[in-house]
């Protein structure tokens, strides 16, 4: 059984995304005449102001998320986004290529040598050891993957517009989400903040 961290990525997203959402939002006042060096970042925090938060569906960023099961079926209930999930009734973690065991994501609120830690690697070791001898006796992966723990590793690709991406952000960096929601969602608004400031840069200002 591996251990690994939760991570994500960006793969992919409108090219010039502050530019296009800038050119569709002056669309409305005609006023495209005023594009120049530093219009799109006023722009778009006249359009916030305004709540004019559709504007903000004309740029599409996807992501790639390494994440544990429980996260990414919080993730999913985002009905304005697509997603492409690695499957546990496809993948037979006893394989070669799977490393011929689970891969788990190490929860990032217990530390390594806490009790809690100690119980939380016994019982997924457990479930591993119980799922591989099910496959040997002839269960399909579909079949077995019913002992896999929560904390089973999974890569999702997630693919939303800015204005849900924004929304997204606001529900899952917040105190209330789940720790290790906010795990990976604090360090992605970061790099999202990073590429486009003018658009994901607010909670900086804050
Ligand atoms: C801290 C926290 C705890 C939660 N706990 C639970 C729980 O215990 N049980 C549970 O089942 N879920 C829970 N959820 C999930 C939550 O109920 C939502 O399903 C999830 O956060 C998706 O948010 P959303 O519906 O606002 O947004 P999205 O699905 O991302 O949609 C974006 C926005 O589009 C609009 N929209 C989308 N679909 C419709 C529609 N059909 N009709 C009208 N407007 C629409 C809404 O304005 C919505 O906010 C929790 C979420 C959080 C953040």
């Amino acid at each position: 059984m591996k251990i690994i961290q939760a991570s994500s990525e960006i793969i992919t997203a409108t090219p010039d995304l502050e530019q296009v959402i800038e050119l569709a939002g002056r669309v409305c006042w005609k006023s495209e005449d005023k594009i120049c060096d530093g219009s799109a970042e006023k722009l778009i925090k006249f359009l916030k102001g305004k709540n004019h938060a559709s504007v903000m569906e004309h740029g599409v960023i996807t992501v790639k998320i390494v994440c544990d099961r429980g996260v990414s079926h919080e993730l999913v209930r985002h009905r304005i986004a697509s997603f492409s999930q690695e499957s546990t009734r496809y993948v037979n973690y006893s394989k070669d290529k799977q490393g011929g065991g689970i891969t788990v994501i190490q929860p990032c609120f217990w530390g390594e040598g806490t009790a809690m830690f100690h119980e939380w690697k016994r019982a997924c070791q457990q479930a591993e050891e119980t799922y591989l001898a099910m496959l040997d006796n002839g269960a399909g992966p579909q079949e077995a993957r019913s002992v896999l723990p929560n904390s089973l590793k999974t890569e999702i690709f997630v693919t939303a517009n800015v204005r849900e991406w924004q929304h997204i952000f606001e529900l899952r960096c917040a105190p209330a989400a789940h720790p290790s929601m906010r795990e990976i969602m604090i360090p992605l608004q970061e790099k999202f903040a990073k590429y486009w400031p003018s658009i994901f840069g607010d909670h900086l200002d804050a």
